[in-house]
C-alpha cells in the first residue's frame, strides 16, 4: 500500500495515489488543497476561513468562520432581546409592587376605616348624637351635603345645607372646638357661635 521514497533519506512512508480509496482522497485532496466545505453555508473555502479547533479530524470546525460568527451574532441578539424583555419584566413586576403598595398604604383597608371610624365616634360622642337626630333629615337638592355647624342639643337638627364642593371647602377654615361643641375659624380662632356667623364665614371663603 505504501510505497518507499527513495529521496528521503528517513524513509518516511508516503500514500500511493493508486491505492487510495475515495474516503482518503477525498482527505488528501482537502489537505493539499487546504479547502473545505462548509455544513453551513455549503460553499468550499479555504482551511484558514474555518477556526481552529483540535477535536475535528482536520483541526478545524466544519462550519466556516463567516458562519459561526453569523450563529454567534444571532445568539448574542436573542441574549439581549432577551435580557431587555426580562429587564422589562422586572421593572413592571417593581412598578406594580410599589404601586400596591402605595395603595395598601394610603388607601385605608375596610378594617383600618371601621377602627378611623370607630376612634372618631368615641372621640366625639356628640356628633354621633347630633347623626342620629340629623341623620332621618334629607338635603332638599340630591347629592348635597347637612353640615352641623353646632353639635349642642339644642342644634342637632339645626343644620346647614352645603354642595359637597362647599362642605369641604369649608372644613378647611375651620377647626371644631370640642367644648363648646362648635367651630372656630381656623386663622383668627374667632368661635362661630351662631348659625348666621356661620353661614357669613362660609360666604367669604367660597366667594374668594
Ligand atoms: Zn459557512
Ligand atoms: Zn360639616
Amino acid at each position: 500500500m505504501y510505497q518507499k521514497n527513495l529521496n528521503s533519506p528517513d524513509s518516511v512512508n508516503i500514500p500511493s495515489l493508486d491505492c487510495l480509496d475515495t474516503h482518503l482522497m477525498g482527505f488528501f485532496n482537502l489537505s493539499i488543497m487546504e479547502t473545505k466545505i462548509c455544513f453551513k453555508c455549503g460553499i468550499e473555502k479555504p482551511l484558514n476561513e474555518f477556526y481552529r479547533h483540535k477535536q475535528m479530524r482536520d483541526g478545524h470546525l466544519n462550519k466556516c468562520k463567516a458562519c459561526t460568527k453569523l450563529d454567534t451574532a444571532t445568539v448574542f441578539n436573542k441574549k439581549i432581546k432577551d435580557d431587555e424583555f426580562h429587564q422589562k419584566e422586572k421593572e413592571r413586576g417593581r412598578e406594580k409592587y410599589y404601586r400596591l403598595r402605595y395603595k395598601d398604604k394610603y388607601k385605608p383597608s375596610y378594617i383600618k376605616k371601621k377602627e378611623i371610624d370607630k376612634r372618631y365616634k368615641e372621640k366625639y360622642p356628640e356628633k354621633r348624637r347630633a347623626l342620629s337626630f340629623s341623620g332621618k333629615l334629607k338635603p332638599v337638592k340630591k347629592g348635597n351635603h347637612l353640615h352641623h355647624w353646632s353639635y349642642n342639643e339644642e342644634h342637632y337638627k339645626d343644620v346647614i345645607e352645603l354642595t359637597p364642593i362647599e362642605h369641604s371647602t369649608l372644613h378647611r377654615f375651620i377647626v371644631y372646638d370640642q367644648e363648646r361643641m362648635m367651630y372656630r375659624v381656623a386663622k383668627t380662632g374667632i368661635l362661630l357661635d351662631s348659625k348666621k356667623y356661620h353661614i357669613e364665614f362660609l360666604k367669604t371663603i367660597i366667594n374668594k
